[in-house]
């Protein structure tokens, strides 16, 4: 049967109508034709397994106010072992957006060798414009909405953009509450004090360097003498900028959702990161020249890091960036044409789905560490980390050599490959 780029049932796909699942679902197509893979597999794939849509009530703290909030978890796939996957608080969080970034987890724990299959789960509110006692009732509420769908054997929040090892504290402190005993196991990415593993805060931004200086020597970059900009200063952006420069990379440009700041000798990150704990935003700091957002991405370096939200090079800018390395911390930073334009142009890629694959990988460190209640010392969790992220780049290199693809496609290959043959071991039920 000769395959196309809309394999039948396609029409199904309306419900999770939206640019990022537009994204994820061409990348999967791509990929599959790329493959041969069996279509009925290929159109399993194309839809996540179960979703969870759900409206709340949410009282602001001035007790007049009480809008609804709308939630969502979604199991992309079943096949691998219990779900995984970051929660979102966000603007632009629905059901599509969702549903591609827990298709992205199944490729990612597939590709990094983890038991489980993708989730994901999100909240659509600003949780800037948020007291911390209206994000822990928001956090509260959401979880009792969504309590029969997750739990340490079967789906396993963790945090992503705008939530944190605090949101993790709330999560399992009222599921523990529901279920009448503690249950840490519930999330991955919480606080050490509560059974947190050493290590997760830092983890994505960790295999984010990693990857880098894996390809950097690929491209015969010197590391230490390298200039980066970095969009995005949250837990993801700032780990990768304060380990980078501590690894003597000169951060030249880094930005957050208001603006973003320029210095050409190298920004003192220590220095940053004490000015936005103290002021939040990057706005004012002293120590360089005030830049845009969109400026961060197309100053002069040879290493971008995209560490912010999805959808940030187009085909309108990827024509104006300099950089020869380009690598994705955020989740589905980069459109199908800017790739293509990016790859002609000769900028290495490397996809979300690998470089920042270190989170998931120490989330399943911690659930390892919980059901054993054994744990690691930090060390032993860097170590680790390392390893298996040294180990996925240079598999995914080595594929895309022997293949002759990019990156992405290869990466892909092997995580969909991974996935499909566990399919296939399974059948068909019934
Ligand atoms: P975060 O909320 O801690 O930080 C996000 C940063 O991006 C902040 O500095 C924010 O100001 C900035 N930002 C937000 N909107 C922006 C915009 N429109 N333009 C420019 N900057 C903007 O989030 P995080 O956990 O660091 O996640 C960042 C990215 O990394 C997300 O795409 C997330 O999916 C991905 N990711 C995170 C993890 C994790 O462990 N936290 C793991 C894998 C992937």
């Amino acid at each position: 049967m000769t395959k196309t780029h809309e394999p039948p049932g396609s029409a199904a796909l309306l419900e999770w109508e939206s640019p990022m699942h537009e994204l994820a679902v061409a990348q999967l197509d791509r990929t599959a034709e790329r493959m041969g893979l069996d279509e009925n597999i290929w159109e399993r794939l194309r839809t996540p397994q179960r979703c969870l849509v759900v409206s709340f009530p949410f009282r602001r703290d001035n007790y007049d106010t009480v809008e609804t909030v709308f939630g969502y978890r979604v199991q992309h796939l079943l096949t691998m072992g219990p779900t995984k996957g970051g929660l979102r608080y966000d603007l632009d969080v629905g059901l599509g957006q969702v549903t591609a970034l827990a298709m992205w987890m199944t490729w990612k724990c597939a590709l990094m060798g983890l038991p489980f299959g993708g989730a994901k789960g999100g909240v659509r509110i600003d949780p800037r414009s948020c007291s911390s006692r209206e994000l822990q009732r928001v956090t509260r509420r959401y979880t009792s909405e969504i309590i029969d769908m997750i739990g340490p054997d079967r789906d396993i929040p963790a945090p992503d953009l705008g939530t944190d090892q605090q949101t993790m504290a709330w999560i399992l402190d009222t599921y523990s509450q529901q279920k009448g005993h503690a249950v840490p196991g519930v999330v991955t990415g919480k606080p050490i004090e509560v059974g947190g593993s050493q290590g997760r805060a830092e983890a994505t931004g960790r295999g984010v360097i990693s990857c880098t200086v894996d390809a950097c020597r690929e491209l015969g970059i010197d590391f230490s003498g390298a200039r980066i900009a970095i969009q995005g200063f949250g837990q993801v952006g700032a780990t990768a900028a304060r380990i980078a420069s501590h690894l003597g990379a000169r951060i030249v440009a880094i930005s957050d959702v208001k603006s973003g700041i320029v210095n050409e000798q190298g920004l003192d990150i220590a220095a940053l990161e004490a000015w936005v704990a103290e002021n939040r935003f990057i706005e004012g700091f002293p120590g360089g020249e005030t830049a845009s957002n969109v400026e961060v991405l197309e100053v002069p370096c040879e290493i971008l890091i995209p560490a912010a939200v999805q959808n940030q090079i187009t085909e309108t800018n990827a024509g104006r960036l300099h950089c020869r390395l380009l690598v994705e911390a955020a989740n589905g930073p980069t459109s199908l044409e800017a790739e293509s334009i990016l790859l002609d142009r000769g900028v290495l890629v490397i996809p979300d789905i690998l470089a920042n694959a270190g989170g998931v990988t120490v989330s399943y460190f911690e659930w390892v560490q919980g059901l054993q209640q054994f744990f690691w010392s930090e060390e032993e969790v860097n170590d680790r980390l390392i390893a298996l992220m040294q180990r996925a780049f240079r598999d995914v290199l080595d594929l895309s050599k022997a293949e002759n693809v990019d990156l992405r496609t290869a990466a892909m290959i092997r995580g969909i490959g991974r996935v499909a043959e566990a399919k296939r071991r399974r059948g068909v039920f019934p």
